[in-house]
């Protein structure tokens, strides 16, 4: 008896030979997917429950390799300021304030705004650690929307750049510790914890160098942001060399390592270095934007045999978790960049958002494709709205006309979260409302806002 049959569905699947697949029924039970077959009214025999898709599309869901989910409830703090200005007003000052209730409701409306753009991962880089306990709020929050979330526990232990959410290393590390043993792969594959130096420069390096063996000893992976204007400019302060080459001059890099945003400085030799060691990309062109840090070589990236997932980054530099657009921009800014409308195309980057992300985050034997034995985390678009009419091509119309208003459904580990664009569980109403408040309550004492 399987549990569910999405009946008559277009499957975007993503799998090796980007196949897509008309009219066909998709089996689930215990929130894998079990059976694909031609849409015949006898299959709806040994099936709990059946969901119409016809004329849908279904999309393994997207996967967001990087953001910082508690500024959620700092969009537009410190905006239009120089980088260094806005690291002080938009995130010093209020994570040093954050309380528990803060980190829950940012994000759970986090989580609840990625799924209505499609997103069923989720990899929080998670800094805000002014009182015990935040991360786990930030998983019970994830939890109670049902999303698949990686919870990557970062440690800022020196440096001037952030003098007021600095903390001592030897107490971070015993929270590493804990809530791996407490969260690690838990719940079905729900639930993961990672270890994240901040920057270079912001994370001493024997602090970074006991992530690592900790990271190895546990099976998991760690992440930092890398190869910014800022990174690099302290990085060579410090150390006399980028931050890539100094990394790997430590023997800190290897296949499970995700470097966020990579913008600048990279030319060949620091493609070679990550190319060699087989570190893996996030990429973020809306912060990079915000935050005039560049447009990262993607294509080139991708030339050099990268892998490359994309990502929203936190809110207070976006300022949304929409991924719907972060592809677009993901492909019109490549075209700008090299003045090419082929540097890269409409599948190439729905790979990145799906499959390749999956990479970057080590999932890619159980999500980022639609095939037998995988989860059954699938976004339902819905392209036969006044954006996307007339519509030709599905992954164009995906990549270059929809919004996050096409995602009609998204189903994550086999369970409905979003059915016609409300959530089964949730009350949305009061759950921004409580967002609007206790965001109001966190900047209440900042003197720019
Ligand atoms: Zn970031």
């Amino acid at each position: 008896m399987f549990d569910l049959v999405l009946k008559n569905g277009n499957l975007i699947t993503m799998n090796n030979n980007d196949e897509i697949l008309y009219n066909k029924d998709l089996f689930i039970k215990d929130g894998k997917i079990v059976a694909i077959k031609e849409t015949s009214n006898k299959n709806k025999l040994d099936c709990k429950k059946k969901y119409d898709v016809t004329h849908k599309y279904l999309l393994p869901g997207f996967i967001n390799t990087h953001t910082h989910i508690f500024q959620t409830l700092l969009r537009g703090i410190g905006a239009d300021l120089n980088v260094w200005d806005w690291f002080e007003t938009a995130l010093d000052e209020n994570v040093s304030n954050l309380k528990k209730e803060h980190c829950f409701i940012s994000a759970k409306l986090g989580a609840m705004e990625s799924i209505k753009s499609g997103t069923t991962t989720i990899l929080d880089f998670n800094y805000p650690h002014p009182t015990g306990f935040l991360v786990d709020e930030c998983f019970d929050a994830f939890s109670s929307v049902g999303i698949r979330s990686i919870v990557a526990r970062a440690i800022i232990d020196q440096g001037k750049a952030h003098p007021k959410i600095i903390n001592d290393s030897e107490k971070e590390i015993n929270d590493c510790i804990r809530l791996l043993e407490k969260y690690h792969q838990n719940d079905n594959d729900m639930q993961h914890v990672w270890l994240a130096p901040y920057t270079i420069f912001s994370t001493s390096l024997q602090t970074y160098k006991r992530i690592v063996k900790l990271a190895n000893e546990f099976d998991t992976s760690v992440t930092i942001h890398a190869s910014t204007p800022s990174t690099i400019e302290e990085s060579k302060a410090l150390y006399g060399m980028n931050d890539i080459e100094f990394q790997y001059s430590q023997n800190l890099l290897a296949n499970n390592v995700l470097a966020a945003h990579c913008t600048t400085d990279i030319d060949k030799s620091v493609l070679d270095i990550l190319k060699k060691c087989d570190v893996k990309i996030s990429h973020n062109p809306a912060s990079n934007c915000y935050l005039g840090e560049g447009i990262a070589p993607i294509a080139e990236m991708l030339d050099h045999g990268l892998t490359v997932g994309l990502g929203t980054d936190g809110p207070a530099s976006n300022n949304n978790h929409d991924m719907i657009f972060i592809i677009k921009l993901t492909a019109l800014l490549q075209k700008v960049k090299y003045l090419k409308p082929e540097a890269i195309s409409a599948e190439t980057v729905l790979r990145l958002a799906t499959i390749e992300g999956a990479k970057c985050v080590g999932l890619e034997k159980i999500i980022g494709s639609l095939e037998i034995g995988k989860k059954a985390d699938i976004s339902i678009f819905d392209l036969s709205s006044l954006n996307t009419v007339t519509m030709h091509d599905p992954i164009k119309s995906i990549v270059y006309s929809s919004n996050q208003n096409n995602v009609s459904d998204v189903i994550i580990n086999g369970k409905f979260i979003l059915k016609r664009r409300e959530f089964l569980e949730q009350n949305e109403n009061d759950i921004i409302a409580t967002a609007q408040s206790l965001g109001e309550d966190l900047v209440k004492n900042l003197e720019v806002s």
